[in-house]
């Protein structure tokens, strides 16, 4: 085999590594930037300002700045009129630096992101705010595509209850956000990303995905017409108990 970096023959005996039907030599993997989405180390890297590495084979196959992201979210609305929803939320993007990005979800002191697994563990790469949908600079479309669902519906709440977003840490936090997170990985489902399915199944951690696994668990034994009538039972009582509470606690008031 030859090292598609150095176009050295790689020995029989020493390990490689391989990605797009490329070889990269183990010294040659040691010395090159990895891409922040694939990790492959490419040939011809570019330092993505706010984001990190893009190797040859993301460049341009990625949903990146400057990329029609309404006509990737229009579609997806349909996901959420079988929940409840009216799948009507506005829809402004707002490409975001990912520590930013990071920071507007959770102030917890977490590991520096190498790749973009790193990034998806504590924080959504998708993130409605104020408005806005924020986003992360790169990320492929099924990313885009499972997130965003999730955050539809997120943004569709956050302005029934008035507020800016879904943090927030009472038990209305918890219910809305878990529900949000399930709508989303019920749908990754569907439309067969695996990966990304997967991914929403553990990840973010620090309660981002509030009580997703009870919602995950009752939709083993309850159709989605169910779980939406659950929903509808518990929200507004929980909205009433606290969020005029939480707000008076300090919380930032809406609009
Ligand atoms: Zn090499
Ligand atoms: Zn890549």
């Amino acid at each position: 085999m030859i090292c598609y970096l150095c176009g050295e023959t790689i020995p029989d005996d020493q390990p490689f590594y391989s990605d797009y039907d490329k070889t990269v030599c183990k010294p040659c993997f040691g010395e090159v930037p990895r891409c922040f989405v694939c990790r492959f180390p490419g040939k011809t890297m570019e330092d993505v300002a706010g984001l990190g590495w893009e190797c040859e084979f993301c460049r341009g196959k990625l949903v990146a700045e400057g990329d029609d992201v309404a006509a990737v979210f229009e579609p997806l609305r349909q996901f959420l009129l079988a929940f409840g929803f009216r799948g009507d939320a506005p829809l402004v993007a707002a490409w975001t630096d990912r520590v930013a990005l990071r920071q507007m979800q959770t102030a917890a002191d977490v590991p520096r992101e190498e790749f973009i697994d790193d990034f998806l563990r504590y924080s959504y790469p998708v993130f409605y705010r104020d408005g806005q949908m924020h986003l992360l600079r790169r990320m492929t479309k099924p990313t885009l595509i499972a997130y965003g669902i999730v955050q539809l519906a997120a943004a569709e709440l956050a302005l029934a209850y008035g507020l800016p977003d879904l943090r927030g840490e009472t038990p209305f936090h918890d219910v809305t956000r878990g529900w949000c997170h399930w709508i989303g990985f019920d749908a990754a489902g569907r439309l067969g990303y695996d990966l990304e399915q997967r991914q929403l199944r553990k990840w973010p951690e620090l309660g981002l995905q509030g009580d997703f696994e009870r919602w995950q668990a009752s939709a083993r034994f309850n159709a989605p017409a169910k779980l939406v009538a659950q929903f509808r039972a518990t929200a507004p009582v929980l909205a009433r108990k606290h969020l005029s509470a939480a707000r008076t606690a300090g919380e930032r008031p809406s609009g």
